[in-house]
């Protein structure tokens, strides 16, 4: 399995470092708001990566913070007169909601900053100890100057860095691109005692702390969106680092932007939707595919035209599913001749060259391209091929991809009406059955399946359901 790595700038074999073992950390949300679409695009493609590896196999441990102490988040609870607690619950709450009706599976843990405090505060003490980190006035600054190897993530260098005229200028700062470790309180704001007095961490510092304690001082994979590679990722690299002398990550992995009309989907620039909005209207299936149809490192450029497409795309999974479903509880024909192997293969093929989800939709689509054709050339087949093919798209399109919707074959609660004639449906049919016109049974089965009722014969007799 190959995956391209930030880091090195190509494709690498994936070696974990302790397998069947993968640890991999994951920047959550900041939760000041309800998340957009954009954000969701990272978070479905860090889900689908998780339930892939463990499809290969790998007991994966899966960490995603979540930044509740945050500028963002002060703000708003400023505007709002409350607590920043109170937005922070508010919108963590809002996201758990959130990505369990996006079929996101839940991580392993999801660390508050708030409740690393502690780790946090180890963190810097030992930066200051090495000399990496100073004080000044209560604030504490990373010195970039002191990590050689600082740019080594995003390729920038400090020198040009420092000429670049957006460095903001603070006088506390002995250099420039140096960040805060640590940030003085200010009135209003939330704060905990330190050894450098009343404060709290800053964001990049967060995520160092959290993501070693739960993962270990090196682990496998950090992912998070491209905006995250400087100087978010970059500065977790110099923490760490700096303060352990060892390797931090060994891949780094960067999702590309969801944009509208070529810009990036962004809180600030207004272009969003939330997801909960999405959600009103669509399935989280629906964005699910849509995502999966572009590489998770390339840009995406949402349209009604793809969000069509993706529906059209999805409704042809679904139907087909039901197809099947029916079908597999008629077992009265051969095994055709179809090799489900293969697709097993070509679907683990394209998800290990740098999880290709592009090429795994398409590998999808082609099995029901193939089986549609076996359906309707006239002949019938066992329904252990039809439970077959389901176990196939169960495994892949469903529990790696998560764009399988729920088509559970139950009986609805029709009225009592409805209940009487399908029965006397059911009765002629056997009696058609008894008098041995088969032909005449199974055009009642085919002209109820049409109208959205499967018939099944048991060895207790036969019943009759609704498909959903
Ligand atoms: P935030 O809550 O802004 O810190 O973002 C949470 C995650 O969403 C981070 O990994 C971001 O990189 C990612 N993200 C933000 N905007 C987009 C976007 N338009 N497309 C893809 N990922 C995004
Ligand atoms: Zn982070």
């Amino acid at each position: 399995m190959k995956i391209y790595n930030t880091l090195t700038k190509q494709k690498e074999e994936f070696v974990p470092l302790n397998p069947p073992n993968v640890g991999i950390y994951v920047c959550g949300p900041t939760v000041y708001d309800y998340f957009h679409i954009g954000n969701a695009r990272s978070f479905i493609m860090a889900d689908i990566i998780q339930r892939y590896l463990r499809y290969k196999g790998y007991k994966v441990k899966f960490v995603m913070n979540l930044t509740d102490v945050d500028d963002k988040i002060i703000k708003k609870a400023n505007e709002e007169g409350v607590d920043a607690k109170v937005i922070a619950e508010r919108f963590s709450k809002a996201f758990f909601e959130d990505i369990e009706k996006l079929k996101i599976k839940k991580a392993d843990i999801y660390p508050k900053a708030t409740e690393h405090i502690g780790e946090i505060e180890d963190l810097i003490k030992k930066l200051e100890k090495k000399g990496i980190a100073y004080k000044v006035n209560g604030d504490v600054f990373y010195d970039v100057r002191k990590f050689k190897e600082y740019g080594k993530l995003s390729g920038k260098k400090i020198d040009e860095l420092e000429s670049g005229a957006r460095v903001e200028i603070n006088e506390k700062k002995h250099n420039p691109l140096d960040f805060a470790l640590w940030k003085n309180a200010k009135p209003g704001e939330p704060h905990w005692s330190s050894p450098w007095g009343e404060g709290r961490p800053g964001w990049h510092i967060e995520c160092s702390a959290m993501s070693m304690k739960h993962l270990g001082e090196t682990f496998d994979i950090h992912a998070g969106g491209h905006d995250l590679i400087f100087p978010h990722h970059e500065n977790e690299i110099a923490q760490s680092e700096g303060a352990n002398d060892k390797p931090f990550v060994k891949y780094w992995i960067h999702f590309g932007f969801l944009n509208i009309k070529n810009e990036k989907m962004s809180k600030s620039l207004g272009n969003f939707f939330t997801a909960r909005e999405f959600l009103q209207k669509y399935s989280a299936e629906v964005i699910r595919l849509l995502f999966s149809q572009t590489h998770y490192a390339s840009p995406l450029n949402f349209s009604d035209e793809i969000l069509n497409s993706a529906q059209k795309g999805l409704e042809k999974i679904t139907n087909f599913v039901q197809e099947i479903s029916f079908r597999e509880n008629i077992d009265e024909g051969s095994y055709p001749d179809i090799d489900l192997q293969k697709y097993y293969t070509r679907f683990e093929e394209a998800m290990d060259d740098d999880f290709n989800t592009p090429k795994a939709v398409a590998v999808i689509f082609d099995l029901i391209k193939d089986v549609n054709k076996i359906m309707n050339g006239g002949e019938k087949h066992s329904g252990k091929f039809y439970s077959d093919v389901k176990k196939f798209l169960d495994k892949t399109a469903g529990n790696v991809l998560g764009i399988i919707k729920n088509v559970n074959i139950t009986k609805n609660d029709s009225s009592k009406e409805i209940d009487s004639l399908l029965n006397l449906i059911v009765e002629i049919r056997q009696e058609a059955k008894n008098k041995k016109a088969y032909d005449l049974a199974d055009l009642i089965r085919e002209k109820l399946s049409k109208l959205g009722y499967f018939i099944q014969d048991t060895k207790t007799g036969t019943t009759i359901k609704k498909k959903l």
